[in-house]
């Protein structure tokens, strides 16, 4: 595996490395979840590059930057161990020189749920990113599905801004009581990552109503916001049920897929986690 940290020694990787190229955007601190979207891109294409970066534009002035895990030693041994081809590993500088001042803002899918409550995160993800698919040209761009309404964001970017790829969105990775991997899951205490199955189990409550045939979504709002409530050591966020496309609200559902999505804290440390309803295949895959 080879590690860049410039851009001039991307450029030169690239010239050294012809075929079709699987990109992995993350900010490290690897988790299986990660590992599954390597894997995932080293099944359709000639190599893999993994791109590791803080992204310091898609964090608020409150939220997590300076505490977020830096793994770095351990991120580079589990994607050598793992086949990955390239890792690229800049510094703040490298994605924003000094004067840099052009970013990207993503249009409505952007403003409910996370992008209601973090203002600006969005315009940070799609900056960033447009910054990674200039600079690692991907054949194809793997997302996982945990993080939806940036899957969302980021296929709207695609078709929008008609980057010449493909982006893929692949399933959330679970630990064995249900809880979505995230690199944020270690700030819990122990006592809190117990109470913080409240989150998946209510919304596989939210799947088994759909798929014993609920379609009102007020009805599988409530189940869900009242699931949630059985945990009281949760602060909930959101709670919502709504277009698994355009994140709006749609009353009754008919035929589109939906998604279930929930942020809650346990104490400081804020979770997110959803489930997709109905037959959502068509937005896993994105070409312009
Ligand atoms: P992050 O490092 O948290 O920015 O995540 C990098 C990529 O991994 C994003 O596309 C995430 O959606 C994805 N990802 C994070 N957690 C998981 C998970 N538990 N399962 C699958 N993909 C994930």
């Amino acid at each position: 595996m080879d590690v860049v940290r410039t851009r001039a020694d991307l450029q030169a990787w690239h010239e050294a490395h012809p075929g079709s190229l699987g990109v992995v955007p993350t900010m490290g601190n690897l988790h299986a979840g990660h590992l599954d979207l390597v894997d995932a891109a080293r099944a359709e294409n000639d190599r893999v590059a993994v791109s590791i970066f803080v992204n310091p534009t898609q964090f608020g002035p409150n939220e997590d930057y300076d505490r977020y895990p830096r793994t770095l030693a351990a991120d580079e041994a589990a994607l050598r161990a793992r086949g990955c081809d390239l890792l690229f590993a800049p510094d703040v500088p490298t994605m924003y020189p000094p004067g840099a001042e052009t970013v990207v803002v993503p249009g409505r899918v952007a403003e409910p749920l996370c992008g209601h409550f973090r203002p600006g995160h969005f315009q940070g993800v799609a900056t960033v990113v447009t910054l990674l698919f200039q600079m690692l040209r991907p054949t194809r761009a793997y997302f996982g599905q945990k993080d939806w309404q940036q899957g969302m964001v980021l296929r709207r970017l695609v078709l929008d801004l008609a980057f010449p790829l493909e982006i893929i969105l692949c399933p959330t990775r679970r630990e064995d009581d249900g809880l979505a991997m995230s690199s944020r899951n270690q700030y819990l205490s122990a006592e809190d990552r117990r109470r913080a199955i409240a989150i998946p189990a209510a919304l596989q409550a939210v799947t088994r109503a759909y798929e014993a045939g609920e379609r009102r979504i007020g009805r599988l709002q409530a189940l869900l916001t009242a699931q949630l409530a059985r945990e009281p050591a949760l602060t909930v966020q959101y709670a919502e049920v709504v277009d698994a496309e355009t994140l709006q609200p749609v009353d009754p559902l008919g035929d589109r897929p939906a998604v279930a999505a929930v942020a809650a804290f346990l104490g400081p440390t804020r979770l997110i986690d959803n489930v997709l309803l109905g037959e959502g295949r068509s937005l896993l895959r994105t070409r312009s």
